[in-house]
């Protein structure tokens, strides 16, 4: 059974102290692919073409960037911007005409903005985090089917993240029905919500403490308030 294979690292990022679990998955699947990437990979022909061919987005490059191994880098970047000349050089002998009327599409096909276009949705490890992180999202229901101990673990968590919190609503119709199903929505719904409001709460504890009238009372939680709400508001953020 595949989700076997993915109940181990699901598990543990519902064992983490975090705001999310769900981003806790994706980080550790992100600092995975990154390492992949950097490892020595990029030296077989096979992961080279597709680095050529996708290049990265602007959040992994900088992640990339900040990684010891600069030559390795350069040399993706090498022969990933080698192949872009080269592409763009044969598109932009097809010139796109201009625009007849407000609704014609402008001058038929516009080759080099196309492309460019493509290339901007395109990221190597945004696309090999994204392989597995559905399969951990279809281990979540497959272990809350069958899982009590995972339930409970799920339950007495300290929520999602807005943006998780959406996709588990979106994904979880497709994996679960009838009972299952709405046992786990009102769980998610639980443990959402009074993680919103507990880190709420400590932001608003944060700023009370600017008051002169708070003057050296218990920062309690409110020290790191402002990035855990960062990771609830802004996913992938931790
Ligand atoms: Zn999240
Ligand atoms: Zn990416």
């Amino acid at each position: 059974m595949k989700e076997q294979l993915y109940t181990i690292p699901v598990n543990d990022a519902f064992d983490t102290d975090c705001e999310c679990p769900v981003c806790a998955m994706y980080k550790q699947l992100e600092d995975n692919a990154i390492d992949f990437t950097m490892g020595p990979s990029y030296m077989e022909d096979d992961n080279r073409a597709v680095t050529d061919e996708k290049g990265f987005c602007y959040k992994h490059i900088r992640m990339l960037y900040e990684q010891k191994n600069r030559l390795g880098l350069a040399l993706m970047l090498d022969t990933h911007s080698q192949k872009i000349i080269r592409d763009l050089k044969g598109l932009s002998n097809q010139k796109p005409s201009s625009s007849a009327g407000l609704f014609k599409k402008a001058g038929g096909t516009n080759s080099v903005s196309d492309y460019v276009d493509a290339l901007e949705g395109k990221c190597f490890v945004c696309d090999r985090i994204e392989d597995s992180f559905s399969r951990y999202i279809g281990t979540i229901f497959a272990l809350w089917k069958k899982d009590t101990a995972f339930r409970a673990k799920l339950t007495s968590s300290k929520g999602f993240c807005v943006y998780h919190y959406g996709m588990l609503y979106k994904e979880a119709p497709k994996n679960l029905k009838d009972n299952e199903l709405s046992e786990f929505l009102t769980a998610v719904d639980k443990v959402f919500f009074d993680g919103m409001t507990r880190v709420n709460g400590d932001i608003e504890w944060f700023i009370d403490l600017n008051d002169y009238r708070n003057q050296g009372a218990d920062p309690k939680n409110s020290r790191d308030a402002i990035p855990r709400m960062i990771n609830k508001t802004n996913h992938f953020m931790q």
